[in-house]
């Protein structure tokens, strides 16, 4: 069959979609790129937020219209919140909640079966099956969250924490760097939770417990892998133990310098009213230690605009919080009520507008945060990953934008002939043009790719 995947929401749906890419191809499938050329499109779907429901919903319906002929399958979040909305959209003849996610690819075979298996074993081969991505890899390596952040619709649509087995990891990261991925993102719906449901053995007099935990894991992964980068997704500020960033120091600039650290607010009255197990004291020493102990480190974070009780006064103390931390990246959401959640009942909603005008306070912020990070690193010379090259309508030269160790996308024009793709070269940090950060790729450091004695 030719199959069209597509993904909403967040870095472990993607994981999951390029795990359920790899599983396809080698059952003979074909990917497509678009869903017109598809038999089958999967949707990934997404519901952290109302509006995330909606595009999801949109999305579906998009599909169905570029390819009526389709057959639509939709999974995720939104789709095991929403079941019966989601069978009632046009061409959807597969609805698979998250708990049966793993298992696409043997509930897709039926459908392969009806077709001609002459003809789409010829199919195959001509629509140039690939796997999205191939320079970074999203590895997932745990689903579920055992936390009850009273925000959060996540916990209720990917159930209680599961993790996979260690060398189960290690041997999917040794085989996408046989593939040639030149970095592999860990995700998980908990990260920081990785191994809290494996079995701890009970710890042997005078031995430590031996549960596996994200420490176990990262290092058994640089341990036992020629991975050239590894890098890791989001991670709950309070799942960060002190001995945890030594990795940094061990990995020899493998581990790269960039963490996600979601804070949702920045006042300590809305932290506790969201659950959060941190407070911006902890959050301020953790995120000291860490610039400490990694030099060079960048910092993201999520933010919630007009959680229910949520006063000026608190968002106020929460925007200077931000500030203060000078973050390179903000993703900024306004609160959004979610059914069967504590916050949707909680009282003192927030009007939509002033959500909407605390959501442009913190983007301004995040704008003059991300400047001023980007500014502070000019002159620097970086890894670079460099994943895709554009032909500018102008006629310059070609467009290479890639990702610095320290998560900063970047934009280069390199010497016709240089074939950076996938690969990973020193960059110097140029110049900031708007929000555009342009790099100068240290070709003497570039000792291959040069076609044509450019
Ligand atoms: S830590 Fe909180 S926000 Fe994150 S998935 Fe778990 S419950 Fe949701």
């Amino acid at each position: 069959m030719k199959i069209y995947l597509e993904t909403l929401g967040c870095r472990l749906n993607y994981s999951e979609m390029e795990s359920l890419g790899r599983q396809l191809v080698a059952a003979g499938h074909a990917l497509v790129d678009a869903a017109e050329q598809a038999d089958v499109c999967v949707l990934n779907t997404c519901a952290v937020t109302g509006e995330a429901g909606r595009k999801s919903r949109q999305t579906a319906r998009r599909l169905a219209r570029s390819n009526p002929n389709a057959r639509l399958a939709i999974t995720g979040c939104y789709a095991t919140l929403a079941p019966e909305a989601v069978a009632a959209l046009p061409n959807v003849e597969l609805v698979v909640e998250n708990r049966r996610k793993e298992e696409l690819a043997e509930l897709l075979q039926p459908w392969s079966l009806e077709l001609d298996g002459e003809q789409w074993r010829r199919l195959a081969p001509d629509a140039a099956p690939h796997l999205p991505g191939r320079t970074r890899a999203f590895v997932k390596v745990q689903d579920g969250c055992n936390n009850q952040c009273t925000f959060c619709i996540v916990t209720v649509a990917r159930g209680p924490e599961r993790s996979r087995p260690v060398q189960e990891i290690v041997a999917e990261v040794q085989r996408l760097t046989a593939e040639g991925f030149q970095e592999a993102v860990l995700t998980g719906v908990h990260l920081g939770g990785y191994g809290s449901d494996q079995a701890s053995g009970l710890p042997a007099l005078g031995k430590a417990d031996s549960r596996p935990d994200l420490h176990t894991l990262t290092a058994a992964i640089l341990a036992e892998t020629g991975l050239p980068r590894l890098r890791l997704s989001s991670l709950e500020p309070w799942d960060i133990a002190p001995r945890f960033f030594d990795l940094w120091a061990q990995s020899q600039g493998r581990l790269c310098p960039h963490l996600h650290l979601p804070l949702q607010s920045g006042c300590d009255r809305t932290l506790k009213r969201m659950a959060r197990r941190t407070r911006t004291a902890s959050f301020r020493a953790l995120v000291e230690a860490a610039r400490a102990a990694i030099p060079d480190l960048t910092l993201s974070t999520d933010m919630i605009a007009g959680f229910p009780g949520e006063s000026a006064a608190d968002f106020d103390e929460s925007l200077r919080f931000v500030q203060e931390m000078a973050f390179a990246h903000i993703h900024v959401f306004p609160y959004s009520a979610r059914e069967g959640t504590a916050a949707a009942s909680f009282g003192g909603q927030i009007p939509v507008e002033e959500r909407r005008r605390r959501v442009g306070a913190l983007e301004a912020v995040a704008r003059s945060s991300a400047e001023a990070v980007r500014r502070g690193l000019l002159g620097q010379t970086r890894p670079v990953l460099w994943e895709t090259l554009e032909r500018p309508a102008n006629g310059a030269g070609p467009l290479w934008s890639g990702l610095t160790d320290n998560y900063l996308r970047v934009h280069a024009i390199a010497p016709p002939g240089l074939d950076l793709e996938n690969r990973i070269t020193p960059a110097r940090l140029a110049a900031l043009d708007g929000d555009v950060l342009w790099a100068e790729v240290c070709v003497d450091a570039v000792g291959f790719g040069l076609r044509g004695g450019a």
